[in-house]
Formats: structure tokens, sequence, C-alpha cells
């Protein structure tokens, strides 16, 4: 009888992936605007101090609800240019107030100039067995001209460092159509990191952000943007030359061995349950989505006069939204194309009672004739074309 009690707790368990967001860098890059500080030491302990107190209430609420974490996702910022002992302190808390399954995926993001031996061992050590490390680009000009503070060098002592350590499970960021990139500097990038034997690339084209050092020098003509058609190329050869090494495509963005895709960032594309910790993290539980507050000193100060233990966080969630039906059909359109494996028909009308196919049976036929979209094994898919005008595919599905 006990064990059959525990065998159905353990079934009833539902899985939730956590998101922890460490807000600092050493310098900006000229591209960014990501809720992420050049902090002093004193501001960062006060920020670990205050997550603290947000994972002991949260992991209360959250272990009462019996959800049992199967993914962790330390990002940012540049985690990793926190205090030696800071990532293990971090990830056994998290281990204390929530259920953690012992075969979760633990990620953590980290810049390729902090990743020393020391930290990699105490990452290891820590149950990190993902790194995500932002390259951006392998030139040293082009580095330099978006600010970043590294050298290919010194990723290439990062990936060793890591190797050496006993990860083999990493990700490279990578940024497509940087001013003055060429066509051939990314064939140059995709190559060494075949080399090198990477089994997950992220490839992001570059986005122009308001009041960004890269916005003012565009906007000053200090340098100008490839044409859009050489960064579809580019696009275009990552995507063939990754193809060719068994590197697929399961996002628009994303590529990965087989078995390698990040499992934490799939639960965002298929309707999965994720909880943000830390500043500006978003969360998603139960139909209801929010966000915390992204004002670092909000935060900070509201766990320092809280240090007694309210439970109410409202005070700095910001952006609280049911979902309805609508919004959900919505949401699913726009995630689930983004995937390799699109949309389950048969599931999307079990979910929200809606036959696509004769809901939009003339959009979904025009698409088809022009070949970027094609219905598989009851799965509507996007074709490599349709990747290209995901934007428009969406916006005529929804
Ligand atoms: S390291 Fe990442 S988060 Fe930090 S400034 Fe650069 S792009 Fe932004």
């Amino acid at each position: 009888m006990i064990f059959d009690a525990l065998m159905y707790n353990f079934f009833m368990k539902k899985n939730i992936g956590l998101y922890v967001h460490i807000p600092f860098c050493e310098k900006k890059c000229d591209y960014c605007n990501f809720v992420s500080f050049c902090k002093s030491d004193d501001d960062k302990l006060k920020y670990m101090n205050a997550l603290e107190k947000e994972i002991v209430l949260q992991g209360e609420k959250f272990s009462k609800l019996e959800y049992i974490v199967d993914t962790i996702f330390v990002g940012g910022g540049t985690p990793s240019v926190l205090q030696n002992g800071e990532i293990e302190r971090l990830i056994s808390n998290l281990r204390k107030h929530f259920d953690v399954d012992k075969n979760a995926e633990i990620t953590i993001e980290c810049n390729p100039n902090s990743l020393t031996i020391q930290k990699l061992q105490e990452f290891k050590s820590a149950g990190v067995n993902r790194l995500s490390i932002g390259l951006q680009a392998y030139n040293d000009n082009l580095l330099k001209l978006i600010g970043r503070l590294h050298t290919k060098k010194q990723f290439d002592m990062a990936i060793k460092n890591a190797k050496q350590v006993g990860f083999e499970n990493i990700n490279v960021d990578l940024i497509l159509g940087i001013p003055k990139q060429k066509i051939c500097d990314v064939k140059k990038e995709i190559k060494h990191l075949i080399k090198l034997g990477a089994t997950h690339i992220s490839a992001y084209g570059l986005i122009v952000e308001e009041n960004t050092k890269l916005d003012y020098n565009l906007k000053n003509a200090v340098y100008k943007l490839p044409k859009e058609s050489t960064s579809i190329k580019m696009y275009d050869i990552v995507l063939k030359m990754l193809k060719r090494k068994g590197i697929f495509r399961y996002e628009v963005s994303n590529f990965a061995k087989v078995g390698y895709e990040c499992k934490h960032n799939l639960k965002y594309w298929t309707d999965k349950e994720y909880l943000g910790l830390g500043v500006v993290s978003s969360s998603y539980i139960q139909n209801k989505r929010w966000k915390n507050t992204d004002n670092f000193l909000k935060y900070c100060e509201f766990f320092e006069i809280n240090s007694k233990g309210k439970t109410d966080l409202s005070e700095i969630i910001e952006d609280e939204e049911i979902l309805d039906l609508n919004a959900k059909i919505e949401e699913c359109l726009m995630l689930s194309l983004r995937t390799k494996d699109g949309i389950d028909l048969i599931d999307f009308e079990k979910q929200f009672g809606v036959d696509l196919l004769k809901k939009k049976k003339a959009e979904i036929e025009e698409l088809s004739k022009n070949k970027f979209i094609e219905i598989k094994n009851n799965r509507l898919l996007c074709t490599d074309a349709g990747f290209k005008l995901l934007n428009q595919i969406i916006v005529m599905l929804v």
C-alpha cells in the first residue's frame, strides 16, 4: 500500500523548468538591450541574497503544488561572472527548495573570458551538465566591432578547458549579419565549430535595438549592416554546413545533433510550464503568464525589506495575464511553427476544439501550393523556404 501511494505521488508530479536570471556583465556589448548591468560586488551580493529569498518562497509554493524540476537554465547577463562558489550555492539552494530530478538538464550561460578551469570545476560539481557559450563571431575584428570582451583564442581555450573538465553538451551562440561580417567569415566559423565537435549551435540574426551603441553607430554611418540578401545567405550556409555534419535545425535559430536539443528552451516552444526566478524573469504556469520586475533596486529592496518572509510577491510582478482560448491558439501557432515538428493537428483539435485544416483551408492551400508549409503525419510544418517567411506564415494562420 505504501509503495502504491508513493508510486501514485510520483506519477502525479508535473514537470517544470526553472529559469534563473543573473543580470551581471563585465561590460555592456554594443548591440545589447537585455536587462544586464555592470555592478559592484556589493550589489551582486545583495542580488544573490534577494534571489535566495525568492527561491525559498517559490520553492515552498511549488513543492506543495507537486512539481518536479526537470530543467534549470541559469541565464543572463553572464552568470559566469559571479564570484567563485556563487553558482554552487545557487544550485544547491535550488535543490534544497525544489524537487530537482536527478537527471535534470542544468545549463549555465557563460562568456569565453570568464570560463576558468576553477569555475568549470565548480559548475561540474554543482551538477551543471550543459554550457551555453556566447561566442557570437569567430573573428577578433568583428568581436571588437560589437563590443565583446573576448577573443577567438579565449573561446578556444574555454572549449578546451570545458572538455578537460568533462563537459560535452555545449551550445555556442553566434550572431549573423554583423556589420562588416562576410560570408567567408561565417563559413570559417562554422567549419571551426564543426572541427571542435560542436553538438549545439544557436545562430541569431543581429537585431538593432534602439538606444544601443550599435544603433547609434549605424545612424551615424560608422558602419552599415550587410545587405539583407547577404544575411539570408549566411543563414542558409549555416543550415547547409551543419546539416551535412548531422547537426540539424530543430528550431528556427537552433541546431543540434540528435539528443542534444536544449530541453529547457523546448519548453518555451511547446507549451510547457516554467518558473522564472530573479529580476525580469518570465513564468508560465497553469495558463498564467507573468514577469518579475525589471527594476534591479526594486527587486533587491523587496526581498531585503521582506526578509521576515511575506509570501505575496505581487509587488514585484508585472504583466500578469491569464491566457484565454484565443490567446492560447495564437501562442501555439506562433511557437510550434518555429520548431521542426510544427503543429500536431490532432492534438491541436483536441486541445482547442479547432480543426485548423478546415478553419484555414484557403491559407493552408496557398502556402502548401507555394511549398512554404507541408502536412506530414498529421503535422503542419514549415519547409526550408517557409522558415524564412515564418512571420508572414504565422500572420496568415493566426
Ligand atoms: S554578455 Fe550578453 S547580456 Fe551581457 S551585455 Fe553582452 S550580450 Fe548583453
